[in-house]
């Protein structure tokens, strides 16, 4: 720990965002830019714990004080040594995790937390501008070939890995684009796409394939790849979303969050969208049902095309302002965060219930119909909800877009072929990352249900350890301290 004091003497400092009026004319993200030294000094913040809580915090297990005294001492050598050791991806981390480890941060009992997933970012960036990514291929091939399906964070970590390894990796994906939902369900405001470019071309050159416009149980079955492969890696995502069956659901108009998002996020890439299907915010009214992280994107989208106003509802109660008893440190809070795309323009409400929507005579969406609900939470019982007497109101709206989760991965296709159990709720059913297939293993969204791209590399790790001692009979990848306990997000 170089500097005792750091935590006394400097207060938190980020970069500051762009003006929101500037910023929803363009797709960049929405930082300035900040001086290295000053992140030397956010560094120095950190009081290098006896009990480092961060560790508990992040998925991966970052080695957080360690990479922050190694920022501080300006060794970034050290500092992205450090950081890789755990984490493939820190460039995307660095930008868009919600950071648990910055909630467990014992400086943040009482004062601002360290600005950890500002320095994991700045650690990345240095990292690629001085040379320290390069691509690395392994010295020796076992021969041995791994099919990883998927190419979103958890593909991405486990090809990684596995190339890593040795083994002979090709990643197949359906998209026509490397990335899952890095690069067709996160807006380019958050993570602009170059970032995930940068890294698949670092893959490549590190030996690891990738067949894009390939959907395994259509264009490949799951049969011939078993056959072709000594492993198999799915890496899916959970892409089946939560549909809203009320009346007039069928009205044009209403439209699945991803459906408007990966449109959005192909339009800014240079694709040519065709006018008949272009989906558009512009001068509407725009309802987005869901009050989570996919809404907030589609409210930061709808923004930039001119939407006449957005609304973001929600069908829980608002959260508290600060940390609530409910999830005391070093928990993560449930307590109500606003984004970036909120600072851009829209009205927040909660408890809402959608009743209806109402269309004009063309069959267009023209009114939502809504409703205030009172929640009743009694102990030992489900909670429920009942409709205010008298609230019921209906708001002009042309565009609304559904963004109340996700079910669980899709079924027809691969994992049908494949035969694999499901858990409860309708996940790839694993045994330390294996399936009920022997030689099959599932990683990511499509093993846990919808969740972080922090989990998502910390699973695709894992899994790879798994795959690897199948293959090898023992494993020579890294992995995560296993006598840490789990702080779920
Ligand atoms: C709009 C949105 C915004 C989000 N924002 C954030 C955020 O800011 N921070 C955060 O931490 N998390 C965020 N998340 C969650 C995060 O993106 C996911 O948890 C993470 O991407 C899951 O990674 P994955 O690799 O398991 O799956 P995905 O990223 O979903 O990738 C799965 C890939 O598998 C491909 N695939 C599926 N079936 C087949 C097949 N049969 N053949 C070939 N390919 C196939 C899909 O096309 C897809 O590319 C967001 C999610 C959404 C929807
Ligand atoms: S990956 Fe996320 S949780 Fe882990 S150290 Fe980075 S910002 Fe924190």
């Amino acid at each position: 720990m170089g500097n005792p004091k750091g935590f006394l003497t400097h207060t938190r400092e980020l970069p500051s965002a762009r003006d929101p009026k500037v910023r929803v004319g363009d797709y960049k993200e929405i930082y300035e830019e900040f001086p290295v030294e000053k992140t030397t000094t956010q560094a120095s913040r950190c009081m290098d714990c006896g009990i480092p809580f961060c560790h508990n915090g992040c998925p991966l297990g970052n080695i957080i004080p360690e990479f922050n005294d190694a920022v501080y001492e300006e060794n970034w050598e050290l500092a992205f040594e450090i950081l890789s050791s755990t984490n493939n991806f820190p460039e995307f981390t660095g930008r868009i995790c919600p950071a648990p480890c910055e909630s467990a941060c014992v400086l943040g009992i009482n004062q601002p937390p360290v600005a950890i997933e500002h320095i994991e970012k700045t650690i990345a960036e240095v990292a690629y501008e001085k040379g320290y990514i390069r691509p690395k291929p392994p010295t020796v091939r076992t021969g041995k070939k791994v099919a990883v399906v998927g190419s979103g964070p958890s593909g991405l970590a486990a090809a990684a890995q596995l190339n890593k390894a040795g083994h002979f990796v090709t990643v197949f994906e359906r998209d026509d684009r490397v990335g899952g939902l890095l690069r067709y369900g996160i807006p380019d405001f958050k993570l602009e796409k170059w970032v995930v470019e940068r890294r698949v071309a670092m893959m490549e050159a590190e030996g690891v394939r990738f067949r894009t416009s390939t959907n395994i149980g259509v264009d490949i079955s799951a049969k011939e790849l078993q056959a072709e492969f000594d492993a198999v890696v799915l890496c899916g995502g959970s892409t089946v979303p939560r549909d809203l069956p009320i009346d007039g659901r069928n009205l044009k108009g209403i439209h699945f969050a991803m459906d408007f998002l990966k449109q959005n996020n192909k339009r800014v890439a240079g694709d040519n969208i065709p006018k008949a299907g272009t989906l558009t915010a512009k001068n509407k009214n725009v309802l987005v049902i869901g009050g989570g992280d996919t809404g907030s994107d589609c409210v930061g989208t709808s923004n930039r095309h001119g939407a006449k106003n957005v609304t973001q509802i929600e069908l829980l109660v608002k959260p508290p302002a600060s940390r609530s008893e409910e999830t005391p440190w070093p928990l993560w809070p449930m307590q109500i965060r606003t984004s970036s795309s909120h600072e851009e323009g829209c009205e927040r409400k909660w408890a809402i219930l959608t009743k209806k929507f109402i269309g004009d005579k063309n069959g267009k969406l023209k009114a939502v119909e809504l409703v205030d609900i009172e929640w009743q939470f009694e102990k030992g019982k489900r909670s429920r909800f009942v409709e205010v007497e008298g609230s019921a109101r209906e708001i002009p709206c042309e565009l609304a877009l559904l963004a109340i989760g996700y079910l669980h991965p899709q079924k027809k296709g691969m994992l049908e072929q494949f035969g694999l159990e499901l858990d409860g709720r309708g996940n790839v059913q694993t045994t330390d990352y294996a399936t009920s297939v022997a030689g099959i293993f599932s990683a990511g969204d499509m093993r846990r249900g919808q969740s972080l791209v922090v989990w998502a590399i910390s699973e695709g790790r894992e899994a790879a350890k798994a795959v690897d001692t199948y293959l090898m009979g023992s494993t020579v990848l890294e992995g995560k301290d296993d006598s840490r306990v789990e702080v779920t997000v």
